[in-house]
């Protein structure tokens, strides 16, 4: 299957084909005529296949599957795939890649349940929202004997575990795509057939119970996703020489904390909340002064408190059970159970006025008590914690005690449940990484997956979408780069000039980002030190600095909008500088310290330790943060580089996950939003990629068998490479829009179509 055309030019357009049309008339057969198919998009923007039956100068007339007839301008129509190609499992087979061949492609097997298909190197996986008929042993028994070759996860994951064997190289996963497209369950079935093939000490069946706990501690109901994870995840699966799973690592990357204080109307919080309030046993109950989940503040904020399907009392025996499995001991869950409950109750805390001024104090209740009780402090302390705040001020430092107003308290109470919730999560991954570490006798091959949160561009976009989207703009130079070496690899070994192949990259819009000192994140990070700096003052900033860059646009008022490879995102810089500044105060800290439990004395020496943790107040300087303190994104930045470092010492593997629709409901194919998915994700670059170089590859044999018969002139030799040269020439292509392989010719987009319209009508 050495040929493509990737064509682009109409055949409906061509003077050539308009004539062929007329020559036909009603007297040819109508087994022998040649329909041309093309595509027409309808109003509602969506395409539909029709056939022209007559063209006049400047539009053609086309009759609609369903018999409509209809008059458009020729030059919009598209050309349509010949049937035998009808849903091909590798779009590159495709002809004609164009955006409706596409989706009319992917459509075409969607709906008979073949979810997966391959764009190239890269695997396309469209969300079924039902159970589908294609995992298990038996299926994972067929990929492994290679007795099926339909595109799955299952071959891409064994393709990765017989390269790293063969090659001796580490291989990645890399999963991306909106949420709710399915990265989560495809990185499980991909760690599933992982675990089938190199299965086998055990070790296997605790690093399928990590997903249980990860997904307990870091998904939650959102509006599009009913198990929406909210944090990045990198598993590395190591093996030994035979092949054999011998340990694994997590890193986790950007959990949302802002969720355990507020969440919006119809969604949930994470679910180990529900799990623990549906399912702990009664004795439990009594010792973290449970209720249910409606008695809650920070559960009952957002009026959703189950999601349909799930039973949250059975999840919670399944995440125990998981943690009994990961080497969690019995007490350590306890504490683990008593810090959410300590988190609950916080948020059940309030304040009441205590002075002229608006100070403030929490009301002495059952959730102040319960928070101390569960966290082993003094509630004295605890209240003064919540509602003062040491500084040092004046040239001597003196030490003052500033009392909270309302709004602050909230803040504190808000910014001390997000750090225990966030550093209850790091420790959870600690523990797991310690349960699945590889041993002593590691040979250091390892196949990684990735699930990370794909490119976002909403309404309102924030700092969490700044973030995300930079990340995926990163990875996204990582599949072009991998692509083009592909493609560089291809023409290399077939002695092509590569010169004359050139690709688009990200850098510029990468450059926006990272450059110092006058990038998006320097800005930021700049502004986030002053003391003075505001959300406006920062847009402001970058408005003043960034608006030549092509890639940038100031907005009036506190908006930016950045021009990412999947399209235009605007941001609103509210918040941005405090949630890169992620501030803690040092008294909470200190609270943390003087804790009697041993989780929070943890968490407050991990606190401490991070020595890219913002620490305000009496240790530092007060007001703003301490510069030599990493923000949020230079930590995020960091965190990225050295995983695409890792990367980069990997051979990777794609996995490009579509959802259909918006409804979460199997069956609807909505065209428009796979449409503006692939174009996100970078399968539409692939195609794109492939077309702007030299994308039709023929063999000089093969060329010349299709189309020495039109050569007008005898060619002294009959070697193929000969006869193809001879063609070429007679056909006038021009020197640049080909180049000859020591095996194969090599053609620029649509150079074919002449060929192919003369052979097909002679
Ligand atoms: P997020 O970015 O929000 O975490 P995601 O891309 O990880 O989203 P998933 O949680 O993996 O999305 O998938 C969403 C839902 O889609 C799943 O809960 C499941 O119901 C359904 N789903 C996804 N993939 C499959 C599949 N291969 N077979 C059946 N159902 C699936
Ligand atoms: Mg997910």
């Amino acid at each position: 299957n050495d040929f493509k055309d990737t064509t682009n030019t109409n055949p409906v357009r061509s003077p050539k084909k308009s004539h062929v049309d007329s020559k036909w008339g009603d007297t040819t057969p109508y087994a022998s005529k040649k329909i041309v198919q093309s595509w027409v998009q309808l109003p509602d923007g969506n395409w539909e296949l029709g056939t022209t039956i007559r063209t006049f100068d400047n539009e053609s007339l086309l009759v609609l599957d369903e018999g409509k007839v209809l008059k458009v301008k020729t030059e919009t129509l598209v050309p349509a795939n010949p049937d035998i190609l009808v849903g091909v499992d590798d779009l590159m087979q495709l002809s004609y890649l164009n955006e409706p061949s596409v989706l009319y492609n992917l459509q075409y097997r969607y709906n008979q349940d073949m979810i997966y298909t391959k764009a190239g190197p890269v695997l396309v996986a469209i969300n079924p929202f039902k159970k589908v008929p294609l995992y298990g042993n038996d299926y994972i028994e067929a990929y492994k004997r290679k007795s099926v070759q339909n595109p799955h996860v299952y071959a891409i994951t064994d393709t990765a575990m017989r390269e790293m064997i063969r090659d001796e190289v580490n291989q990645s996963i890399i999963i991306s795509g909106e949420s709710g497209a399915g990265k989560t369950e495809t990185a499980k079935i991909a760690m599933q057939y992982l675990a089938a093939l190199g299965g086998g000490s055990g070790i296997e069946y605790e690093i399928l119970k990590t997903n249980p706990i990860l997904e307990a501690f870091g998904n939650a109901k959102t509006l599009r996703n009913d198990n929406s994870s909210r944090f990045g995840k990198l598993i590395e699966i190591h093996f030994s020489e035979t092949g054999k799973i011998s340990g694994a690592k997590i890193q986790t990357f950007l959990l949302e904390k802002s969720r355990v204080v507020q969440c919006s109307e119809g969604e949930r919080s994470y679910h180990v909340f529900y799990q623990l309030c549906a399912g702990a046993p009664p004795t439990l109950r009594e010792k973290l002064h449970l209720k249910s989940a409606a008695e809650f503040k920070y559960l009952s904020q957002s009026n959703c408190y189950t999601i349909s399907g799930v039973d949250d009392a059975e999840q919670f025996r399944v995440v125990t059970e998981a943690l009994d499995i990961v080497h969690v001991k019995k007490e350590d869950q306890e504490r683990v159970f008593a810090m959410l409950a300590a988190v609950l109750w916080l948020g059940n805390v309030s304040f009441t006025v205590v002075d002229g001024e608006n100070h403030v104090e929490p009301v002495l209740d059952e959730g102040l008590t319960n928070v101390a009780t569960l966290l082993g402090c003094n509630v004295e302390e605890l209240k003064l914690a919540l509602s003062t705040r040491k500084m040092r001020v004046g040239k001597r430092n003196d030490t003052i005690v500033q009392k909270l107003t309302l709004a602050q308290a909230v803040d504190t109470r808000d910014a001390l449940a997000k750090s225990i919730y966030s550093c209850l999560f790091d420790w959870l991954v600690e523990q797991i990484n310690k349960s699945l570490a590889v041993g002593k006798r590691r040979t250091g091959r390892s196949i990684s997956i990735l699930d990370i949160y794909g490119f976002e561009s909403f309404e309102r976009n924030s700092f969490e979408q700044f973030s995300i989207n930079y990340a995926n703009e990163r990875l996204q130079q990582h599949f072009n780069r991998h692509l083009f070496k592909l493609e560089q690899e291809e023409y290399i070994q077939d002695g092509i000039d590569w010169a004359k192949v050139d690709f688009e990259d990200n850098q510029d819009c990468l450059n926006l980002f990272e450059k110092k000192p006058l990038g998006l994140q320097s800005l930021l990070d700049e502004e986030s030190t002053f003391p003075n700096g505001t959300d406006l003052s920062f847009a402001n900033k970058l408005k003043q600095h960034l608006d030549s860059n092509p890639c940038f646009r100031g907005e009036r008022g506190k908006a930016f909008t950045v021009r990412h490879y999947a399209g235009e995102v605007r941001y609103e810089t509210t918040g941005f500088l405090e949630k890169n500044r992620d501030l803690l105060h040092v008294d909470t800290i200190q609270l943390l310290s003087s804790c009697t439990c041993h989780l929070p004395q943890a968490f407050a020496s991990s606190l401490l330790n991070q020595s890219d943790k913002p620490v305000v107040g009496a240790l530092h300087k007060s007001g703003g943060a301490d510069s030599q303190k990493l923000s949020v994104t230079t930590k995020f930045k960091g965190q990225l580089f050295l995983l695409m470092q890792r990367l980069e010492n990997t051979t990777p593997h794609f996995i490009r996950c579509i959802k259909p629709n918006n409804f979460q409901s199997p069956g609807t194919y909505n065209q428009g939003l796979v449409l503006q998915q692939l174009r996100c994700c970078g399968v539409l670059e692939v195609v794109r990629i492939s077309r702007s170089g030299f994308p039709t590859r023929m063999s000089h044999q093969k060329f010349a068998r299709r189309y020495g018969f039109l050569l007008l002139d005898h060619v002294a030799s009959q070697d193929p490479l000969s006869v193809s040269v001879a063609i070429l020439h007679q056909f006038n292509i021009l020197p640049e829009m080909y180049q000859v392989g020591y095996t194969k010719l090599f053609f620029r987009t649509g150079q074919i179509g002449v060929l192919e319209d003369t052979r097909n009508h002679t």
